[in-house]
């Protein structure tokens, strides 16, 4: 059983369905992932001239298919793992069992909840410099957030950038001393301290622009940007696994270095569920080949257990 449908579950289903495992993959809430809210795709090895990430995610899907893996549009709402062979519920009402589970749910990236967010989705808005920073090459960008991510977003966009404006909401960034060493570094970093972002502004063509709003001076202010990145965290969709699967203090599943296996026998976490470090679909895909290669080693060593 694999639980998700961005690329390291698509992986592993395709490595898993040539191996003969008969994978069952649901594709929980959001078919195709996070991928499926991005533009083109340019850093994915292979596409000499880059992908649109739907597409990449329907490709994906009918190479899983190919092979036989059985997909279903359905959520898993809870599991049971206090026992063998594992218990998933789908749609709060289906119980399956499975004697394999590859956990592929991703993360999400968090937003600030506000609704100009949303309209200029893809069209300047963005959760993630490494993927969509090429797109504001000689452009002014903005960057909210005050963490490792933020600073090293800042860092990255500083060199495509002609200037990047980090919105910072406290008077300290809680990023590591030598992130933010970097960042106060390089010029063309400005950082707007006790700043809140009040809205995105923008029309037909996208972003042009940011209301800011300095929560010690009350003072508004609109800068003209054409890219708006959040950096405010991510979150992994692993809440339903609590109780059951080692994770560390943000949700993020443990697993044994080097592999994929988690602290439950035959219950294997792959993709950015269990990687709050790289989190790209090229790192995701290559877990999931992982989890299935780890799946089918159990899966041998279980049915010459049950010979003996
Ligand atoms: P963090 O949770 O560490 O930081 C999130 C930041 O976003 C905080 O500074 C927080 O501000 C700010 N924030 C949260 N909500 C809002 C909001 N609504 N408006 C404005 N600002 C907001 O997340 P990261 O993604 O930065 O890092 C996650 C983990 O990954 C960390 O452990 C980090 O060390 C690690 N990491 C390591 C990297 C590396 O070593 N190369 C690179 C990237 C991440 P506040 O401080 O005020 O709460």
């Amino acid at each position: 059983m694999i639980i998700g449908s961005g690329p390291a579950g698509y992986t592993a289903a395709i490595y898993a369905a040539r191996a003969g495992l008969k994978p069952v993959l649901y594709t929980g809430g959001q078919p195709g992932g996070q991928l499926t809210i991005t533009n083109d795709v340019e850093n994915f090895p292979g596409y000499p001239d880059g992908i649109n990430g739907p597409q990449m995610m329907i490709d994906l899907q009918k190479q899983a298919e190919r092979f036989g893996t059985k997909i279903h549009y359905g959520v898993v709402t809870s599991v049971d793992f206090s026992g063998y062979p594992h218990k998933i519920i789908v749609d709060e009402k289906q119980e399956l069992i499975a004697e394999t589970v590859i956990v592929a749910t991703g993360a999400m990236a968090k937003y600030l909840g506000i609704p100009s967010e949303e309209k200029f989705a893809n069209r300047g808005v963005s959760a993630c410099a490494v993927c969509d920073g090429y797109f504001y090459r000689g452009k002014e960008v903005a960057v909210v957030g005050a963490g490792d991510s933020a600073a090293e977003e800042s860092t990255y966009l500083s060199k495509l950038c002609s200037k990047v404006h980090l919105f910072v909401r406290r008077d300290e960034m809680r990023a590591s001393k030598i992130m933010q060493q970097r960042v106060i570094n390089t010029p063309n970093i400005e950082i707007h301290w006790n700043t809140e972002t009040e809205e995105i502004l923008g029309d037909d063509n996208g972003v042009n622009g940011v209301r800011i709003f300095n929560n010690k001076t009350g003072i508004r202010k609109d800068i003209p940007i054409q890219g708006f990145f959040l950096a405010i965290g991510h979150k992994p969709n692993t809440d339903i696994f609590k109780g059951y699967l080692d994770m560390d203090e943000t949700g993020y599943i443990k697993v044994l270095p080097g592999s994929t296996k988690t602290n439950i026998e035959g219950v294997f976490a792959v993709g950015d569920a269990a990687d709050k470090v790289y989190r790209q679909a090229i790192t995701a895909a290559g877990t999931g080949c992982m989890g299935a290669l780890d799946a089918e080693k159990f899966l041998v060593a279980k049915e010459m257990e049950l010979a003996h």
